[in-house]
């Protein structure tokens, strides 16, 4: 199978790597896209060999000319990005990129009728009724890459939809589970990004110390598996163990359980048919003694209200919660803005959103700029 895999140089890429390097019989690159870290795309080069790297950043591609093995392409910009997803010679697209950012090249692949492997949440918070109904219409298939959504998808094999009562999505709450709120206010980037389970890139460490990451898994699961919220909702589970449950009708609640490690739900995406090694220890539960779960404490965990408001609305209510969270995230990695005003800011600019109906690309675009705008002033 050749991939291309989009955000080949982050967490998500590099255990993508990992898997397709323990089955070189099986895969191989046709196109590593990255964004500005052209000294990690170097070492992904020389170790792939695809047929095309791309930066999407002009300096970091600038950075690889002359230094790529022989034979690998070099090319720069969105793009490129955008045609290495759709080209005929790809048989799966791994959609790694981090925010809305990624929409553009994974909707491309998407319409090209490919096989994808989605770890780009934000793609579904934005445009998830567009990315689906395309999917459908050009015979895509959406492989959830997302640990919890591919639990979900195993958890769902052989089972019909009417059947479903709940999907049970499971947080571990993050490195503040246990914080006393009143000194959640000093947290520093540091510490939000250093997770007791997971090892992610920045910006979904964050999320899942806010738990928003929650609250966007909560709508991608709405469009993966064409779910009303109603029978939606999410557990603490601090073990990370358990990945998600469904429950059906007759009683019955499916759930996976893996040791954390991306390798195991990317080796599910990447498999057709037969379950491939994906390198990671087995599940030894004696060991781990004991899975805990609690109901999600909102008050501390604010986003996890505000996805209840926005899951019931309309489209542009999810852009506008994407964005300004992808903003209010960046603004606290930079020190520019205190943990706690991430989910206020989300929630002011949410405020400020005119739930208008979304019926385009151009449409997300526009609500999600404005989203943003917003959440600059909110921010000051
Ligand atoms: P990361 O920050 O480690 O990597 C992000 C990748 O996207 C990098 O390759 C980077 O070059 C690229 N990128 C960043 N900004 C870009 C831009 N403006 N244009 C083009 N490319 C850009 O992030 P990650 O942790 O690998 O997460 C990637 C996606 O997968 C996110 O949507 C995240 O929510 C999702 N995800 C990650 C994990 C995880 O364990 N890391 C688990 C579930 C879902
Ligand atoms: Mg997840």
């Amino acid at each position: 199978m050749k991939l291309t895999i989009l955000g080949a140089t982050g967490s998500i890429g590099a255990s993508t790597v990992d898997v397709m390097l323990r089955h070189p019989d099986k895969f191989s690159a046709y196109a590593l896209v990255g964004h500005q870290n052209s000294a990690r795309m170097l070492i992904l080069a020389k170790q792939l060999k695809p047929e095309y790297i791309i930066m999407t950043d002009e300096q970091a591609a600038k950075e690889l000319v002359g230094k790529l093995p022989k034979g690998v392409r070099l090319e720069v910009g969105m793009q490129a990005a955008i045609e290495v997803s759709q080209a005929s010679d790809v048989d799966m697209v791994m959609a790694a990129m981090v925010g809305s950012a990624g929409l553009p090249a994974a909707l491309a692949a998407v319409r090209a009728g490919k096989r994808v492997g989605l770890a780009n949440k934000e793609c579904l918070v934005t445009a998830g009724r567009i990315f689906m109904t395309e999917a459908k219409r050009c015979g895509a298939t959406v492989v959830p890459v997302d640990s919890e959504h591919a639990a979900v998808h195993q958890a769902l094999l052989g089972h019909d939809h009417a059947s479903i009562t709940r999907i049970i999505l499971t947080a571990s709450g993050g490195p503040f589970r246990e914080r006393d709120p009143k000194t959640l206010k000093n947290v520093t980037p540091k510490e939000a990004i250093a997770h007791p389970n997971w090892s992610m890139g920045a910006k979904i460490s964050v999320d899942s110390a806010t738990m928003m990451n929650k609250a966007l898994e909560l709508i991608e699961a709405r469009w993966l598996f064409d779910m009303p919220a109603e029978k939606l909702s999410a557990i603490i589970h601090p073990q990370s163990i358990v990945h998600a449950m469904v429950e059906y009708r007759d009683g019955a609640v499916l759930a996976q359980l893996a040791e954390p490690d991306m390798r195991s739900p990317i080796a599910y995406a990447l498999q057709e048919g037969t379950r491939l090694d994906a390198g990671i220890p087995w599940l030894d539960l004696a060991k781990t003694g004991r899975l805990d779960f609690q109901a999600v404490d909102e008050t501390r965990f604010p986003a996890m209200r505000l996805v209840q408001d926005v899951m019931r609305g309309g489209d542009a209510l999810a852009i506008a919660l994407n964005a300004a969270n992808e903003e209010a995230n960046q603004a606290f990695r930079s020190g520019q803005l205190g943990f706690m005003e991430i989910v206020s800011t989300v929630e002011d600019v949410l405020q400020q959103t005119q739930d208008v109906a979304i019926a385009s690309l151009d449409d997300v675009w526009a609500c999600d700029q404005l989203a943003r705008n917003t959440a600059h002033r909110v921010m000051g």
